[in-house]
């Protein structure tokens, strides 16, 4: 953390970046700490190559989001560090390779698991409700009294949509000491709820409805199906779909939700949520992902049907280890 506060003070010019698909984590810690930075007089940047989903747009829509080659052409050459926020794995980094090469330094702060601390500085704790919490501890640490309500507003997102809005056990007493601190800076909670929860496009629901006409369970898990023909009909991006995953998780008796999602032709990726005592990113990590224990994802090259025998037999083997044979 020493290093990490030393850094922020000696440094000027910083590219911040996350992983593919941006979630609430992502986009929340991200721009709490591009507002942060900027407010201290620095020189930082977001940078992202992906689409963002609909339901964060009251978040970042008076942002500037930039893609790698205009930062590239903006500035030409001069140095930058990088600061890597919510990202296990530096091939999970949306931006392009080369601007991860030039960086002076990579600043690694995040909260998975499956986390190889492949930056020069690395400030991971994977039991952590997300890494808004980590960059709130680490402005705190610089000066507290420069966390505004912009400042709040971001890093209140990435602690909710993290936390599944409290509910996970990832959630401890800091995190809603953390929440109870930003109201007093002026955040509007009800005004995120509305737009990350109830704000849902009729479309979406009725894919949500077509996905879950795909639900199977076996004993201890349960999945669903996402079929990229789905997306097309209902016209959903597929960075709108974060929150599915969660109905076949909400099963009395189903310990693993899993939910399988058509990319395009031969690429699948799957996401794995659990409640109490399945170790997801165990499983995840048998497919070359990762992630945290309770919510994990990885991705397979090949046809969807069968990316999920092969998930199913690594579940039911899963299962039999754990002496809960279906
Ligand atoms: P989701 O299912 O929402 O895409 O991801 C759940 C969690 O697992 C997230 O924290 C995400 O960063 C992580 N994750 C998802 N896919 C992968 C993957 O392919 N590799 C790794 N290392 N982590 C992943
Ligand atoms: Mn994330
Ligand atoms: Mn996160």
């Amino acid at each position: 953390m020493k290093d990490i506060i030393k850094y922020i003070k000696d440094e000027n010019t910083f590219l911040i970046t996350s992983h593919a698909s941006p979630d609430g984590d992502n986009v929340g810690s991200c721009l709490g700490m591009l507002e942060f930075l900027t407010k201290i007089g620095k020189e930082a940047y977001y940078v992202l190559d992906d689409s963002f989903p609909q339901n964060l747009s009251f978040l970042y829509e008076n942002y500037k989001i930039y893609e790698s080659e205009e930062i590239k052409e903006l500035l030409k050459e001069r140095p930058y560090s990088l600061i890597a926020l919510d990202c296990g794995d530096i091939k999970r980094l949306k931006i392009e390779p080369d601007l991860i090469e030039g960086a002076s330094l990579i600043c690694n702060i995040d909260h998975h698991k499956s986390n190889n601390n492949f930056g020069t500085l690395n400030y991971v704790v994977d039991n952590a409700s997300s890494t808004s919490e980590l960059v709130y501890n680490i402005l705190c640490a610089v000066d507290e009294n420069l966390i505004d309500e912009k400042i709040g507003i971001a890093l209140y997102t990435g602690l909710v949509t993290d936390t599944g809005n409290f509910m996970f056990e990832s959630a401890k007493d800091s995190s809603l000491i953390m929440a109870a601190k930003l109201l007093s800076k002026g955040v509007d909670k009800q005004k995120i709820i509305r737009s990350i929860y109830q704000s849902n496009s009729f479309d979406y629901l009725k894919l949500t409805a077509e996905v879950m006409m795909t639900l199977e369970k076996e004993k201890h898990f349960s999945y669903m199906i996402l079929e990229s023909s789905m997306l097309k009909k209902h016209s959903i991006d597929y960075n709108d779909t974060e929150g599915l995953v969660n109905h076949a998780l909400n099963i009395d008796g189903v310990e693993v939700g899993v939910l399988f999602k058509e990319q395009s032709e031969n690429v699948v990726k799957v996401s794995f949520r659990s409640k109490g005592w399945a170790n997801v990113n165990e499983i995840a990590k048998a497919f070359n992902g990762g992630g945290h224990e309770r919510a994990a994802g990885c991705t397979i090259n090949k046809p969807i049907d069968q990316a999920v025998y092969s998930v199913l037999e690594k579940l039911r083997e899963y299962m039999k280890i754990h002496g809960r044979s279906n």
